[in-house]
C-alpha cells in the first residue's frame, strides 16, 4: 500500500493537504490511529466548529516568528475556505468577533473534507498507528505502522499537538522532528483554564458558575470577552485567550465589569437611591455573589449614601483592577491547543517543507504557530495544509 505522499494525521491540516496533493494527481495516503477522521473538528466550537474568522491578522498568531504564518494565510485565506463551505451548501453564521460557525453541526465540515478527499482520489486508512518513520539512502521515507510497512517520497506530519491526550494527541510529530534534527520550541498548553492556589480558591470557589463580561490583561495582551469562575480557578474566552500569553509567576489584571464605570454608576445611584446597601447597589452592575465579595474585601459597610467618593474609588479599583496570580493551568487535559512545536526557522514558509530534509513537511498544530481563540487555529490548519498540498 505505498503512495507518493503519506500524510500522518487525518485532522484539519492533514485532510486539507490530502485534497490538494491528490488534486495534483499525486497518489496520497492518509494514516490516522483514530477510529474516525477529524475528531477534533467534531468536538470543536461546542459541536458547531468555529471553522475560521473573518478578521485573520498575523498579530493573532503566537510564534517565535509571527511573520512565518503570513505566506500560507495569504495564499489560502479565510475567504477561500468560506468559498469551499458555501460550494458544499453548508449553512453558517457569524457568532461574534468575526467567528464563523456551522449552523447545524461540525460534522458538515468533516463530511466536506472527506467528500473532497474521495473525489480527488486520496486514500484514508483509520485505526493505523504510526510507530516509527525513517529515511533510506535514496531519500524515500519508511513508515512502520500498525497497518504494516510503507514507503513514500513525501512525508507530511499533520499529527497535531499534545492537547487532549484522551482524543489521541500523541506528541508524535515532535519526536519525528527531533529524529530528523529539526529544532523544537518548548511546548505548553494554550487556550486553557487557569487554576488558583487553595488560598484564592477559598475566596472564589463560591463564585463557581458565575460569569461576567471582563477585560483580562496578561503581560502586553488584553482581551475583552466573557470570564467564568470555576471550582479550580478561571475560564471563559477572555481567560483562555490570556492563558496563551501567561507564564508561571505572571499576574492577571481583571476588569470584572468591562463596559461599566462602577464609580460613576454608584455615584449616580447614591444621589437617586442612597438608602440601598453598597452591596445591593453594586449587585446592579455585577453578579450579586461577586458584589458581596468585592464589598467585603474593601471593608465598606452601610448604605450607599454613607460612602465617600474615596470609598467608591476604592471599590471601583477593586472591581475594575482585580489582580490575581494563577498558580497553573488545567494542562493538556483541557487545553484547546499546544503552543510551541516545530521551530518555523527549520521550515520553508511557502511550502512547509523542512529546510534540511527534502520531502519532509510539517503542517497544522505541530508547528510553532498558534492562533487565538475564534477560528484562527483551523484557519492555520487549512492554510498550512493547503500550502504543503501544492508541492508535496
Ligand atoms: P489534529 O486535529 O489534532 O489532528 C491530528 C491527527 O493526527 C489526529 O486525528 C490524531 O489522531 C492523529 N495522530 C496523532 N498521532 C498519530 C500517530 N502516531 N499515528 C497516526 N495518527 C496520529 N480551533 C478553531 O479554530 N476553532 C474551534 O472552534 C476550535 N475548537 C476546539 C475545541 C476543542 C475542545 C479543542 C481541543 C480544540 C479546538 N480548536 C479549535 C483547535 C483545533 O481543533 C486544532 O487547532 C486543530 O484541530 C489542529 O489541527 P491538526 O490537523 O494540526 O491536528
Amino acid at each position: 500500500m505505498d503512495a507518493r505522499v503519506i500524510i500522518i494525521g487525518a485532522g484539519a491540516a492533514g485532510m486539507m493537504c490530502a485534497i490538494e496533493a491528490a488534486r495534483r494527481g499525486r497518489s496520497v495516503l492518509v494514516l490516522d490511529h483514530a477510529k474516525a477522521a477529524g475528531e477534533k473538528i467534531r468536538i470543536s466550537g461546542g459541536g458547531r466548529c468555529n471553522f475560521t474568522n473573518l478578521d485573520i491578522q498575523p498579530e493573532r498568531f503566537l510564534s517565535q516568528n509571527p511573520r512565518f504564518a503570513l505566506s500560507a494565510l495569504k495564499r489560502f485565506t479565510q475567504w477561500d475556505f468560506i468559498a469551499m463551505v458555501d460550494a458544499a451548501g453548508i449553512p453558517w453564521h457569524e457568532k461574534t468577533l468575526g467567528q464563523l460557525f456551522c449552523d447545524r453541526s461540525a460534522n458538515d465540515i468533516i463530511a466536506l473534507l472527506l467528500d473532497q478527499m474521495e473525489k480527488a482520489g486520496a486514500r484514508l486508512r483509520l485505526n493505523a498507528t504510526v510507530h516509527e518513520v525513517g529515511q533510506s539512502t535514496d531519500g524515500r521515507f519508511q513508515i512502520e505502522s500498525s497497518a504494516g510497512a510503507l514507503t513514500c517520497e513525501s512525508l507530511v506530519i499533520a499529527s497535531g499537538g499534545k492537547s487532549i491526550p484522551k482524543m489521541g494527541a500523541s506528541g508524535f510529530g515532535y519526536r519525528v522532528a527531533e529524529q530528523f534534527g529539526l529544532p523544537l520550541i518548548e511546548t505548553r498548553p494554550g487556550l486553557v483554564p487557569l487554576t488558583f492556589a487553595e488560598q484564592e480558591l477559598a475566596q472564589t470557589r463560591p463564585l463557581a458558575g458565575t460569569s461576567v463580561q471582563a477585560e483580562v490583561a496578561c503581560n502586553a495582551a488584553r482581551f475583552s470577552e466573557g470570564l467564568l469562575f470555576t471550582h479550580r480557578g478561571l475560564s471563559g474566552p477572555s481567560i483562555l485567550q490570556a492563558s496563551s500569553y501567561w507564564r508561571e509567576g505572571d499576574a492577571l489584571t481583571v476588569n470584572l465589569a468591562a463596559g461599566s464605570d462602577v464609580v460613576a454608576e454608584l455615584s449616580a445611584m447614591r444621589t437617586e437611591a442612597g438608602r440601598v446597601s453598597v452591596k445591593n447597589a453594586l449587585a446592579r452592575i455585577i453578579p450579586e455573589k461577586l458584589a458581596a465579595i468585592a464589598v467585603a474585601e474593601t471593608g465598606l459597610h452601610g448604605n450607599l449614601a454613607d460612602q465617600s467618593n474615596a470609598a467608591l474609588e476604592v471599590l471601583g479599583a477593586r472591581v475594575h483592577g482585580w489582580r490575581i496570580k494563577p498558580v497553573g493551568s488545567e494542562g493538556y487535559r483541557t487545553a484547546e491547543v499546544t503552543l510551541g512545536g516545530v521551530d518555523t526557522d527549520a521550515l520553508d514558509a511557502k511550502t512547509m517543507q523542512s529546510r534540511s530534509v527534502q520531502g519532509l513537511y510539517f503542517i497544522g498544530e505541530v508547528v510553532d504557530v498558534t492562533g487565538w481563540l475564534g477560528g484562527y487555529n483551523f484557519q492555520w490548519a487549512w492554510s498550512s495544509g493547503w500550502a504543503a498540498g501544492q508541492v508535496a
